[in-house]
């Protein structure tokens, strides 16, 4: 069997995290280093390990992933101030940990375009 990924190990209650939600298909954590007041992570339990192996197969789950997004804004009171979601796929997308995820960022006024 193939080693777990770190976001594995986070489901799995192997490794701490700060989680804030959790369903049967996902799972929300507070990012370790946050790069805005808030900073959440939401991936899919099931590992795909970028966006870019993601296949028609995936499709329910991509759904799902981003249709939790506004319910976990609402929950964190952050739905009306505006939030971004940012996804980094593969080495010049800046993606260091390989499970897919959507990094949700909140709680300042967010500049464009990003470095
Ligand atoms: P990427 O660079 O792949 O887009 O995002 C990976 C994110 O995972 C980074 O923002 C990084 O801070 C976060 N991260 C890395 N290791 C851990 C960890 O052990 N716990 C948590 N909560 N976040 C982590």
């Amino acid at each position: 069997m193939a080693e777990k990924s770190l976001f594995e190990k986070i489901c799995d209650r192997e490794i701490p995290a700060e989680i804030i939600y959790e369903d049967e298909l996902c799972l929300c954590f507070k990012d370790i280093s946050p790069q805005a007041p808030t900073h959440l992570l939401v991936i899919p339990k099931e590992r795909i390990n970028r966006l870019a192996e993601a296949t028609s197969d995936h499709q329910n789950l991509l759904g799902h992933l981003f249709a939790t997004v506004p319910h976990i804004a609402r929950q964190e009171g952050f739905l009306e101030s505006g939030f971004r979601c940012v996804i980094n796929s593969g080495p010049d997308g800046g993606e260091t940990v390989p499970h897919l995820h959507i990094h949700l960022l909140a709680g300042r006024k967010l500049e464009w375009p990003p470095g």
